[in-house]
């Protein structure tokens, strides 16, 4: 399967386990899928990233880090002011924050839209 085309599950929250790793961020796995998920509120579908940066550079934060394995991380959520401007970047929609307290302000702001 060509898992880069499938997107994180956005249901991952309560239909994946949370698995134990010795990381600053939730490591959520799935028999079904057997891919990662790393994070929580913000969330990082491991095997359909591709590494292209763009959440890096999109972040307004800096809540995205490159682990020493060359993953992609939420290392910082504690930063992230919920503008959901990271899963608009994502080209393969490996990203999704949980928007419970989300700004669709802050984000239209940060486009430009308000
Ligand atoms: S929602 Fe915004 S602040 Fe939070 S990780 Fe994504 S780009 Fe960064
Ligand atoms: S934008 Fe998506 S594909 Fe690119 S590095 Fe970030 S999570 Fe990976």
């Amino acid at each position: 399967m060509d898992r880069i085309h499938v997107p994180i599950d956005k249901n991952f929250r309560t239909t994946w386990n949370r698995i134990c790793h010795e990381r600053p961020y939730a490591v959520w796995s799935s028999e079904h899928d057997g891919g990662l998920i790393y994070g929580s509120t913000v969330a990082i579908y491991i095997d359909a990233c591709t590494l292209c940066m763009k959440c890096v550079d999109a972040c307004p934060t800096n809540v995205f880090k490159l682990s020493l394995e060359n993953e992609i991380t939420p290392l910082y959520t504690k930063e992230c002011i919920l503008c959901l401007v990271c899963e608009i970047a994502c080209p393969t929609d490996a990203i999704h924050v949980d928007r419970q307290g989300g700004s669709e302000e802050t984000l239209k702001s940060l486009l430009g839209e308000v």
